[in-house]
C-alpha cells in the first residue's frame, strides 16, 4: 500500500473502524434478507508527506453513480455558496467572458449562485446532475479528468475559477483530476477547494468523516506536496464552519500571486495540534475506542431502563458511528431523515428503518441520536421547533445529552 499522495510506503496504521457497508447505499426491506458486502474501513497516517488516508478505496462507480446525497439538502450549503462565489467575482475581477468551473457540482447549487455574472460549467458524474440540469445549468455528466478539460477546452476558455466543494477529498483517481485541473485552468487562474480539515478529526473526535466516500484527510502539508507536483502554490487558506470545520484552499500557479501569510500561520497551528507527529495519532486510536465505548454504554443504560430511542439524520457520517459503535435496530427503534430517497429503506449494515421527521414528531421517544453532529444545532433547533419533547444526545468524544 501506498500513501495517496506521494506513493511513500511509510504508512502507519491509526486504528481499524472494522468493515462497512457502502455508507450511501441504503437496503430496500426486499434486499435486507439477502447477504450484502462490507469493506475494511482503516486509518492511516504517512511519515513522509503526514496526509491521513483510508486504506481501501472502493470503486467509485459503487459510490457515486446513484449518489442520494445533494446539496441542497445541506441547508448551510446555499448562503456559504453565495458568500464564496460574490467574494471569487471580486477578488479575482471575474466578468462576463469569464468561465467558472465546478467540479462535483451536483445539483448546481454553487453555479447558481454567481447569478449569470460569469459563465458557468458543471462537472459530476452522479444522478444528482438531473436536478441541475432541470434548472438549465449547463453540466457535463462524468468524471472529471484531462479529457474532459480537452473537451471543454473545445468550446471554452480556459477556467478562470475552478471550485470543488467537499469532494476533493473523496477522488479515488487523484492524478487524473489534478492533471484536469492544470489543462483547464486558465494562467492566472485559481483552484479552490474546501475539504474538512483533519484537524478536527483529531481534535475533536469527528471520526464520523471516515467512511468509504471520504478517502484523504486534508492538512496543509500534504496538499503543498500535491500540488508542488502539477506546478500549482497554495496562496491562501481559510477556516469555514463546513462539515464541522472545514479548509478552504486557494492555489495558483506558482508564482502567479503572493503567498497570505494565513498559509504559514496555518501550518503552524496544525504543527502545534500534533498533526506531524504519530504520537498523535496514537493517542487518537486510544480516545476513539473510549468514546465508543462512552457512547454504547450511555444507550445501552438508557434502553435497560426502559427508554425508546431513535436516530436522526441518516447520513454517511451517521452509518459511520453506527457500524463502527455496532448500534442495531435492538437499540435505534428507526431512523429520521428528510430525503425521500432514503425513506422506507434501511441504514447500509445496520439495518436500521428509516422514516420521515414526522414519525418523531407523532411517536415522540424519549431520545433522539443526532447522527449528523455537524449540523447539530440546525437539527435540534428544527426539531424542537416543531415539537419534539424528547431529549437529544449528540455523539462525539464524550456524548452530551440535551
Ligand atoms: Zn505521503
Amino acid at each position: 500500500m501506498n500513501c495517496q499522495i506521494c506513493s511513500s510506503k511509510e504508512l502507519t496504521h491509526v486504528t481499524s473502524l472494522g468493515h462497512h457497508a457502502l455508507p450511501d447505499v441504503f437496503v430496500t426491506p426486499g434486499e435486507a434478507t439477502e447477504p450484502f458486502t462490507v469493506y475494511p474501513l482503516d486509518l492511516y497516517v504517512c511519515e513522509r508527506c503526514w496526509l491521513a488516508q483510508i486504506g481501501y478505496g472502493v470503486d467509485p462507480d459503487l459510490l457515486f453513480r446513484d449518489f442520494v446525497y445533494t446539496t441542497e439538502s445541506n441547508p448551510a450549503s446555499q448562503p456559504h455558496f453565495a458568500r464564496l462565489t460574490r467574494s471569487f467575482i471580486e477578488r479575482f475581477q471575474l466578468g462576463r467572458e469569464d468561465l467558472a468551473v465546478d467540479l462535483a457540482s451536483n445539483d448546481g447549487t454553487l453555479l447558481e449562485q454567481y447569478g449569470g455574472d460569469v459563465q458557468i460549467l458543471g462537472v459530476d458524474p452522479s444522478s444528482a446532475t438531473a436536478a441541475a440540469k432541470a434548472k438549465g445549468l449547463p453540466t457535463i455528466v462524468d468524471f472529471f479528468t484531462e479529457a474532459t478539460a480537452k473537451q471543454i477546452l473545445a468550446t471554452y476558455q480556459p477556467a478562470k475559477v475552478i471550485t470543488t466543494m467537499n469532494a476533493f477529498a473523496h477522488i479515488k483517481e487523484l492524478d487524473a483530476f489534478m492533471t484536469g485541473v492544470v489543462a483547464l485552468l486558465a494562467e492566472d487562474g485559481v483552484f479552490v477547494s474546501e475539504s474538512h480539515h483533519l484537524q478536527n478529526v483529531i481534535t475533536k473526535m469527528q471520526y464520523d468523516l471516515i467512511h468509504h466516500e471520504h478517502l484523504r484527510f486534508y492538512s496543509v502539508r500534504p496538499l503543498t506536496v500535491l500540488f508542488d507536483r502539477y506546478g500549482l502554490e497554495i496562496f491562501d487558506v481559510e477556516e469555514t464552519e463546513t462539515q464541522g470545520g472545514s479548509i478552504l484552499v486557494y492555489a495558483g500557479r506558482a508564482g502567479v500571486r503572493p503567498v497570505s501569510p494565513n498559509v504559514s500561520r496555518l501550518l503552524e497551528q496544525e504543527t502545534d495540534a500534533g498533526l506531524y507527529s504519530t504520537d498523535t495519532y496514537a493517542a487518537w486510536a486510544d480516545r476513539l475506542t473510549r468514546s465508543k465505548h462512552r457512547l454504547m454504554s450511555l444507550l445501552y443504560n438508557l434502553k435497560s431502563q426502559g427508554a425508546t430511542i431513535v436516530g436522526v439524520g441518516a447520513s454517511a457520517k451517521g452509518n459511520t458511528i453506527l457500524n463502527y459503535c455496532g448500534v442495531r435496530p435492538d437499540v435505534l427503534d428507526y431512523i429520521t431523515d428528510g430525503s425521500e430517497l432514503k425513506q422506507g429503506k434501511l441504514a447500509p449494515g445496520s439495518l436500521i428503518p428509516v422514516t420521515t421527521d414526522q414519525d418523531l414528531l407523532d411517536r415522540q421517544p424519549d431520545y433522539a441520536l443526532v447522527l449528523t453532529a455537524n449540523l447539530k444545532d440546525i437539527i435540534i433547533r428544527k426539531l424542537r421547533g416543531k415539537g419534539y419533547k424528547g431529549k437529544f444526545i449528540v455523539a462525539g468524544e464524550v456524548p452530551s445529552v440535551e
